[in-house]
């Protein structure tokens, strides 16, 4: 950082950190997310006790995580795997990663120092969306989930 430089030029620096609530898992991300997306299924809302999950989407080799990660595995259709990455000790949802889409890595929105990063792009499950959920305009709804929207 230059002398003098202004604190508020780093939220458009490129790169950046996050944490869970307990501070036990950290990371480290290094460039900008490839996308960024909502998932409304049921699955997510259970997961995050929320009305939606924020997936911000790096290649996976751009986050490098410290501390102990808990892992809960789905199956999607049966056969695609899906983990679901969490703090075992105050239960924060962290990443979820797919044997779909191996070069990626999805980290928890909430999760990121920089909330100004977030950005979503679209909404998935928007038909499992709870009622008085109203998305902005730019964000792009869709009613399932479509090959490749979190993929890349
Ligand atoms: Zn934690
Ligand atoms: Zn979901």
């Amino acid at each position: 950082m230059e002398i003098g430089e202004p604190p508020m030029t780093k939220s458009t620096s490129s790169g950046g950190t996050g944490h869970c609530l307990c501070g036990a898992v950290r990371y480290r991300y290094e460039g900008e997310p490839v996308t960024i997306g909502l998932c409304q299924c049921d699955r997510c809302q259970r997961q995050s006790g929320s009305a939606f999950l924020i997936g911000v989407i790096f290649p996976r080799d751009a986050v490098t995580i410290e501390g102990k990660l808990a892992t809960y595995e789905t199956r999607l259709d049966g056969k695609n795997r899906l983990w679901r990455h969490f703090c075992p000790t105050c239960g924060s949802a962290v990443s979820i990663t797919l044997d779909r889409y191996p070069e990626i890595r999805s980290m928890m929105g909430g999760t990121l120092d920089d909330k100004t990063k977030i950005n979503p792009r679209f909404s998935v499950w928007s038909s499992a969306g709870q009622p008085w959920i109203r998305m902005p305009e730019g964000i792009a709804c869709f009613e399932d989930y479509p090959e490749g929207t979190f993929g890349g």
